[in-house]
Formats: structure tokens, sequence, C-alpha cells
């Protein structure tokens, strides 16, 4: 029988030392003995998972750790998202991430105070989307529901035009600040700021019932194409997580996106429901990749003893349980934050993120736990980062 191969994310877990933990960091705290009892058996290291040049995000992130380099296949947050939606998309087409937000007046001077529009409901959000659609969408920008504020707007045939080139900052990014800068970039293309400003006199509507009181289009790109993950390494592989970037570029690599409807990118997510569609795909197939968003979620709202819980809960609820359930086969499990969401930045960083490696018969680093301090220790740093699934797979021999 061939062997199994598990990558375990747990998104942003990477943190600095805290005070208020006697200078341990969240991981360091955080009781985790499937993973402390894998780093003495096998490798820990640090992935350099963004590329210097480039923002750190977990789309970014998960590119580089699924193998695929995003300096050359990074083109935006919505292509990946429309991925992940399964959204048609047209080589030639420009694909932007459409917020729903809520701005105090969508004119200079007005500052953006909250980039999911109080966090819409998914219904309606589909309603004004549809609503959006239904007097704004033509031939040349559609609109797209996704899950929530979390929309998408299509610009055919816009790959190559002027408004490819239009650098308007992610709304999360600048909760409470003027976004003068950012509608000036909308107005270098009348087109396209004749169409938020039409989107805003719909959203003012009475039948709009939400916060949400503009729309915020960022994060364009061409289509996201990735080489076939099966072509690529020879293995296949399936993708499980709340997210839709990290779904999307499971889609894009044609790799199996596993739905587990209680999967909430929260503390609360159904942690069994993952580990048991991991469990039933690895009956046939080769490869999976579990991605746990709440450690990150956790770094974002400053919640230090929150943050303890979620690694506590991954290594007790994901890990322990899927080493367990692999013991009697030949399985490496990979191991790794994405990046570093540290408590006391509320943002994710550019540090390398720490992964372990863990397998039969692999040689071992003699770390007694998995840390930020042991992985950096180790003196293995794996750069770039797509370069790290190679690496990998030579040392289990795949
Ligand atoms: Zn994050």
């Amino acid at each position: 029988m061939s062997k199994k191969i598990l990558f375990l994310i747990a998104d942003g877990m990477g943190d600095y030392p805290i005070a208020e933990l006697g200078g341990l960091t969240p991981l360091a705290k955080a009781h985790t003995p499937n993973m402390d009892e894998m780093a003495a058996k096998g490798l820990v290291g640090l992935v350099r998972t963004i590329p210097p040049s480039m923002p750190p995000g977990s789309d970014v992130a998960n590119m580089s750790l699924m193998g695929f380099d995003p300096l050359t296949h990074h083109t935006g947050r919505g292509p990946i998202e429309a991925a992940g939606l399964g959204l048609d998309t047209h080589p030639d087409d420009l694909v932007w991430r459409l917020n729903l937000v809520k701005v105090s007046a969508f004119k200079p001077g007005g500052t953006m105070l909250d980039y999911s529009g109080g966090h819409v409901p998914v219904e309606k959000a589909r309603d004004l989307v549809a609503d959006l659609q239904a007097h704004l969408g033509g031939d040349e920008f559609t609109f797209h529901p996704g899950v929530g504020f979390r929309n998408l707007l299509v610009q055919h045939a816009g790959k190559d035009s002027p408004e490819a080139g239009l650098n308007i900052r992610a709304p999360h990014d600048i909760t409470d600040t003027d976004i003068s800068p950012d509608l000036a970039e909308f107005r270098k293309s009348p087109k396209l700021w004749d169409l938020v400003l039409a989107a805003q006199k719909r959203l003012a509507g009475r039948h709009n019932d939400t916060e949400a009181n503009a729309v915020w289009p960022w994060g364009q790109g061409g289509p996201l194409t990735l080489a076939n993950f099966k072509e690529k390494y020879g293995l296949t592989g399936a993708v499980i997580s709340a997210v839709d970037l990290v779904r999307g570029l499971g889609r894009a690599a044609g790799m199996q996106v596993l739905d587990v409807p209680g999967a909430t990118a929260w503390v609360d997510t159904d942690y069994q429901g993952k580990v048991n569609a991991a469990i039933e795909f690895l009956k046939h197939g080769d490869f999976v990749f579990l991605h746990v968003e709440a450690p990150d979620e956790c770094g974002h709202v400053g919640d230090t003893n929150l943050k303890v819980k979620a690694i506590q809960d991954f290594d007790a609820q994901v890990v322990g349980p899927l080493r367990r359930a692999m013991q009697n086969q030949d399985a490496g499990f990979m191991i790794a934050c994405d990046h570093f969401t540290p408590i006391s930045v509320r943002t994710h960083t550019k540090d390398p993120a720490l992964f372990l490696l863990s397998a039969p018969g692999l040689q071992n680093s003699g770390v007694q736990a998995f840390t930020e301090d042991t992985a950096q220790k180790s003196g293995i740093l794996i750069e770039p980062g797509h370069e790290f699934m190679p690496w990998v797979l030579s040392k289990l021999a795949v």
C-alpha cells in the first residue's frame, strides 16, 4: 500500500513571546502532547511561505505550502475565491473580490467603519448582490454572490485593462482609516467609479436593512491557473477547509474539495467532521491538506487565552485522532502554520512559518517540543516556500 500524506495547517499559529504567558508563545504555552511527541521523533524547522516582495496573506502562504510559487501564480484574492466558488471565468476576465462594507461616507474624508458591513447575514447578502446584478450588471461587469460580505465582481475581458493596475487597499486593513486614497484610485477608471457610486445608491434603498452601505472591489487579477496537483506530484489529493481561498487553491489544482457542513473557521468548528472527512478520503486517496482557521482568528481579535485553547484543540481534536487513525499505516504528517498572526500585532507578519515533519524511519532533530523556538534552533529553513512540498516528498521517499 502506498504512503498516505497528511498536511495539517494551523492558520496563524505562530506568535511571539507574551508577558501574560510568562514569556512563552501561545504554542509553547499550550498543552500539545501529540505535536510535541511527533516533533521529538521527527524534524522541525522553518519555511519561508511569504516571498519578501509579497504581502503576508493566507492566500500567498497556502499557495506556497501546496507547492506553487506565488510569484508566478498569485494574481489576486478575487481569482482564488472565484475558483473556490467554482465560478466560471474566461481567461481574459479580471476577477475582483467585492466586499459589502460600511463607510462613514463614500466620499473623500470618509472612513472605513466595517470591512464586513456589520457581518451581513448570508441570505441578505445574497439578496443585495442579486439586486446589484439585476440593476447594475451588464456585458462588462457582473456581480456574483459569495458568502456574506465576501462577494465577487467579474470585469469581462478586463484582464489587461487599466483597472487591472488599480491599487485599492484591502478593506480589513483600513478599519477607521480615511478612504480618500482608494476613492482616488477608483476615480482613475470612470466606469468603475460610476459602478461603485451606483452601487452605493442602490444600497441606500429601502430594500437594504443591513449595515452595508457601499461596495468595495479589490484584490483583482486574471483567473487563477495552477498545475494539476496529481500530475505535478503523483498524488491524489483533497482539501478540507472552511475558507474559500484555501478551497479555491485546491480546486484550481484539480484536488477534491471536501465539504464539511460544520466547518466554521472559528473555534467552534466541527473538528471531528474534518477528521472524519480526511480518514474517509485516505481510504482511497493519497494526500490531504487539512486547514484550520481558528488560531488565526484568535490572533486577529487579540485573545491570548482563546489562541492557546485553539492550539490545544487543534492538537487534541485534529492531530491526535488522525495520528491514531493512521498508526497502523505508512503515513507521513506535515504540520505547519501558514504564517504568524501574533497577538501583539493582530495581523499577519512575514516571519518564516514553523513546521514539523513526522513519519516512520525519519531522522530526528532531537527537540522535545514543537515551538517557534525549537523550529528556529533546528537550523532548517526551507526557502522559497514552494520548495517545501518537494523537499518533504523527498524526505518521505514518495
Ligand atoms: Zn488571518
